[in-house]
């Protein structure tokens, strides 16, 4: 009996355990030598349009880390992305991504001056902001010295920080978006509805947008309690002046509900997933006749 408890306890270490945590290790590496060198390590962001959810007119941009592992294939960002958070190794590849989001725009933009005189027509580019980054003491600073060396105007990049990031330490979150708004930026709340905001402090962040999370949009069209929610978020948004995007639209059912309760822009694979730079850059050149953006 004994022995054999024994035994049964000596095996989960074994070798399943063992190479997990060889496994964990080696990616935690991994991501640290790719930040050194993202181009190089197979780094790259693809980008999923935001559109009207009635006209479908292109509303912005969303930035998405994606890792094409010169060993491993493809690294999806759920399994990369918190590694990288634990590690830290996200501040510096944050900025990067940053940078690189920034240079895309003015990229797009030159592309669209030289093509139809019209670069306030690229829309605008929104880049994920984790806890991490958002906590550095000169992160605001850093920002900044992006903008200016890209030379990407303010007012196009949007930064995405989810809802628990932000009512994690709601007082330093105050203080840091403000800064950001100062210098011009979009600000969004990633997740909303997830993260136990406190409504006092939301009428008090200077957000312009609020990002429903993709749990309430999966059963908006069934009624019920996702619509009950997503309609009350939607309410929520308009009541504050903020606009609200729908996350994960996969169905013109969700489409329709959306629409039908107020909610004005959504991201999904019913209209595109994220694609590459050459992808996306074709996919917009096809949506010519809906590129008159709004701020
Ligand atoms: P997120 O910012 O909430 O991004 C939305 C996620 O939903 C993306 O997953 C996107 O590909 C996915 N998505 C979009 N439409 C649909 C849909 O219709 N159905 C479904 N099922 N999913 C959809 P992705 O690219 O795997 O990224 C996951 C998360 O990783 C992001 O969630 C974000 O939190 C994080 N992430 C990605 N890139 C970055 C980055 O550059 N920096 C930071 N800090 N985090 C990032
Ligand atoms: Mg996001
Ligand atoms: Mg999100
Ligand atoms: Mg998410």
């Amino acid at each position: 009996e004994a022995k054999e408890a024994g035994k049964a306890r000596h095996a989960v270490f074994e070798p399943s355990m063992y190479a997990a945590i060889v496994q964990r290790l080696q990616l935690e590496a991994d991501i640290r030598m790719a930040a050194g060198a993202p181009e190089r390590s197979g780094l790259f962001l693809a980008y999923q349009p935001i559109v009207d959810l009635r006209t479908g007119a292109v509303r912005g941009l969303e930035a998405l880390l994606r890792w094409d592992h010169p060993t491993r294939g493809t690294v999806t960002p759920s399994v990369f992305v918190p590694v990288a958070e634990h590690t830290g190794v996200i501040v510096p590849l944050g900025r990067w991504v940053l940078e690189q989001a920034c240079t895309q725009l003015m990229a797009w933009r030159t592309q669209w001056w030289r093509e139809r005189r019209q670069p306030d027509s690229v829309p605008s580019v929104s880049v994920n902001i984790s806890g991490r980054q958002l906590a550095e003491e000169d992160f605001v600073d850093e920002v900044a010295a992006i903008l200016q060396r890209t030379g990407a105007p303010a007012g196009s990049i949007t930064l995405e920080i989810t809802e628990s990031v932000i009512m994690r330490n709601t007082e330093s979150s105050l203080r840091t978006l403000s800064a950001l708004k100062a210098l011009g930026l979009r600000l969004a709340i990633d997740d909303f509805g997830t993260g136990y905001s406190s409504l006092s402090y939301l009428q008090k962040f200077p957000v312009d947008v609020l990002k429903i999370d993709r749990a309430f949009v999966e059963g908006v069209a069934q009624g019920g309690s996702d619509a009950a929610l997503a309609r009350t978020i939607v309410t929520l948004g308009t009541t504050l002046g903020l606009r609200t995007v729908a996350e994960g639209v996969e169905t013109s059912s969700q489409q329709e509900a959306l629409e039908a309760m107020g909610c004005v822009d959504g991201q999904g694979y019913l209209f595109s997933p994220a694609r590459p730079v050459d992808e996306i850059t074709a996919w917009l050149r096809v949506q010519t006749g809906s590129l008159a953006i709004a701020v």
